[in-house]
């Protein structure tokens, strides 16, 4: 199997491309890759500084080391979930990283903020499933360390398998307005958002486990443990038999979608937002999700000790 690009010998094959790379090769085509994805869909300019939300995962981690090695401005974000030894484990791996080549990181443990709340805490008492409090949670600490800290642009790890799971399950229960918004730049309604962008969109996850390998990346390899049974692995998998069968598939899911059906979801109708009146950040009520969240623990927790 020779390298496409310069016929050495290679060391990946890519089916979906229909090529195989050497090292050097496949590190060109990954960054390649991402750099022509931020700068057709636009996702920001050489000028523009960008948080990047780092999990310690591999794609996360892939990704700031591209955007570095490109030449922007970065600042890695890691939130700490609260969620036992996978937490630390990850924490480690984000902080040594960002040790290893001096870039700034800043770290926000969920329950050292003022609200002092870690997913399982929120999960536990809402009952709710660990990963929407934790989609609440994230979502607003991104926005706030975006805004607070002046960056214009906020971007995350999502591989092309988030995308295709992602369009899978919006597609199956045909969620509309998740549909009018699933795009790879998404531009912000209010002037405390930042525009938030996701590089790897057309990269998978195998491209970047094999990027963070290739690139002696450290990366936590163990998934949060309430990831097992979530209905985006159901998806995954569905899509990587599909993609055994059919290399090509889940990219071409993804694109096709972006440029011939998401136009004809994109003027659902979006909410007036407003500022949260408890934490400033936008909202589409008096109080934004979060603080909603956080208020319903409160009450949970005024009727555990009232009861006991
Ligand atoms: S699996 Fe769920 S709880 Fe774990 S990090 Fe992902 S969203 Fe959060
Ligand atoms: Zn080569
Ligand atoms: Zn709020």
């Amino acid at each position: 199997m020779k390298c496409k690009r310069c016929t050495d010998k290679a060391i990946v094959q890519l089916r979906s491309h229909n090529a195989a790379f050497c090292k050097p090769c496949f590190v060109f085509f990954f960054q390649r890759t991402v750099e022509r994805a931020i700068a057709r869909e636009h996702m920001f300019a050489r000028d523009e500084r960008v948080l990047v939300a780092v999990s310690g995962g591999k794609d996360s981690l892939a990704l700031w080391d591209v955007l570095v090695d490109l030449g922007y401005e970065t600042e890695g974000l890691y939130l700490g979930l609260g969620i036992g030894a996978y937490s630390s484990a990850s924490e480690q791996k984000a902080r040594a990283f960002a040790e290893k080549r001096g870039l700034p990181l800043q770290v926000v443990p969920l329950d050292e903020t003022e609200d002092g709340l870690g997913i399982p805490a929120v999960a536990a008492a809402t009952r709710r499933p660990p990963c929407s409090a934790c989609g609440t949670f994230k979502r607003h600490h991104f926005d706030r360390a975006a805004f607070e800290g002046g960056f214009p642009v906020l971007a995350t790890g999502h591989n092309l398998d988030d995308e295709a799971a992602r369009l899978l399950g919006n597609v199956l229960h045909w969620q509309v307005p998740y549909l009018a918004k699933q795009q790879p730049v998404l531009v912000p309604t209010h002037p405390r958002f930042a525009r938030k962008v996701r590089p790897l969109f057309r990269t998978s996850e195998l491209e970047s486990a094999t990027y963070a390998f290739l690139r002696g990346i450290d990366y936590v390899v163990e998934e949060c443990p309430n990831s097992h049974g979530a209905t985006q692995l159901v998806y995954k998998d569905i899509l990587n038999r599909l993609e055994h069968s059919m290399p090509g598939s889940k990219l071409a899911f993804v694109i096709d979608f972006l440029s011939r059906g998401q136009p004809l979801f994109a003027s659902a109708p979006e909410a007036d937002l407003r500022e949260c009146e408890r934490c400033g950040m936008p909202a589409t009520g008096d109080l934004c999700g979060y603080c909603r969240l956080v208020a319903e623990v409160g009450r949970r927790h005024a009727q555990a000790v009232a009861h006991s």
